[in-house]
């Protein structure tokens, strides 16, 4: 592969030199394969086209100023596709499969995990389809599951900011007791409308209510929701919210500073009492809100006027990036070190 400029690298597909692919068949999953194919030969009748029987997950490889890699909370992210897979009816993974699997891609792509300088990472997508025929509706009896990689420039390009969100009321990403909590690719299929909504109007995300009254806060599509207040770390308990690795991790960080964390229902007027609010996820770990508009009952909550992020905001994202790469300890035992 020729010399990558990461300077300019942004979040999007870049083709890698190998994959790492496992079949599930005949009542069991085989041996990790090495793959330098891009394409999945599937026949046409398989549940993911279908029936969306697909899950995903994300997580990313980090490159310290020592030269090691380092992959972040990826056990983590290996429990969480196997409650996917329960969600949907697919077969489970096994944990030790999944991290076999993260590791090995890793390390054959490791010429394309970014310099530290340049605030780069390498973003793992580990996928996990029914490729077996149905026509009835039944899960299938064949999977495949793949991991790809691909290097992604820093979220934040012009330096950490904070964007405006809305809230839409005529959409909803998932239902109170659907696949909400589930990491699939149905609730990303929903979501993309409201999405486009909110994108011409101007934000960078819809954050969505619960959908059965209207009144808490559940999350943004893809990204959980926090608020701050004084020394409070605030942030939505729903059926219908992904359980972000990244929030768990916030949550963490945010008692080992002396905050208290509470995990709970939010009211939407509640917004009025936060000095600060974010977003949180793999992608940007967190992403400040500078305002959140109410486009149905015309309000708007401001948080911060020139998109300047709060200060424990700041503190946050600092403190569990620099964790990633390595620049702090990790006293929770949250790095695997690729050798
Ligand atoms: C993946 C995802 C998140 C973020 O989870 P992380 O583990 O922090 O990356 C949040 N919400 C939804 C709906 C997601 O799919």
């Amino acid at each position: 592969m020729s010399k990558i400029d990461w300077s300019n690298l942004s979040f999007g597909y870049m083709k890698a030199d190998y994959n790492v692919r496992c079949i599930y068949k005949d009542g069991k999953w085989g041996d990790l394969e090495i793959s330098q194919s891009e394409q999945v030969n599937m026949h046409m009748a398989a549940t993911v086209l279908h029936y969306g029987q697909a899950g995903f997950e994300g997580l990313k490889a980090f490159r310290g100023k020592d030269g090691k890699i380092r992959v972040f909370r990826m056990d983590e992210n290996g429990k969480r596709l196997i409650s996917t897979c329960r969600g949907i009816m697919m077969a489970e993974l096994p944990l030790e499969k999944f991290e076999e699997a993260v590791k090995k891609v890793v390390k054959l792509n490791e010429h394309l995990v970014p310099p530290y300088e340049s605030g780069c990472s390498l973003y793992i997508r580990p996928v996990l389809f029914g490729t077996g025929p149905q026509v009835g509706v039944k899960p299938a009896e064949e999977y495949e599951f793949i991991v790809f990689v691909m290097p992604v420039g820093p979220y934040f390009k012009e330096g950490f900011k904070a964007t405006p969100v809305c809230i839409l009321r005529h959409y909803d990403r998932a239902a109170p007791f659907g696949t909400g909590r589930y990491k699939v690719g149905g609730n990303y299929a929903a979501s993309l409308i409201a999405g486009e909504e909110a994108h011409t109007k101007g934000y960078s995300a819809v954050l969505y209510l619960d959908a059965r009254e209207k009144k808490y806060i559940d999350e943004c599509g893809p990204a959980n929701f926090f608020g701050i207040r004084e020394k409070e770390y605030i942030t939505p308990e729903s059926e219908s919210i992904l359980p972000s690795i990244t929030n768990k991790s916030l949550m963490t960080l945010a008692k080992d500073m002396g905050m208290t964390v509470e995990q709970r229902r939010v009211p939407v007027e509640e917004l009025l009492t936060f000095s600060e609010v974010g977003m949180c996820g793999t992608a940007a770990v967190i992403s400040p809100i500078s305002k959140i508009d109410d486009l149905d009952e015309n309000k708007s909550y401001v948080f911060s006027e020139e998109g300047k992020p709060g200060p424990v905001c700041t503190a946050l994202y600092n403190k569990l990036r620099a964790i990633q790469y390595g620049d702090e300890a990790d006293k929770f035992n949250w790095i695997t070190i690729i050798e």
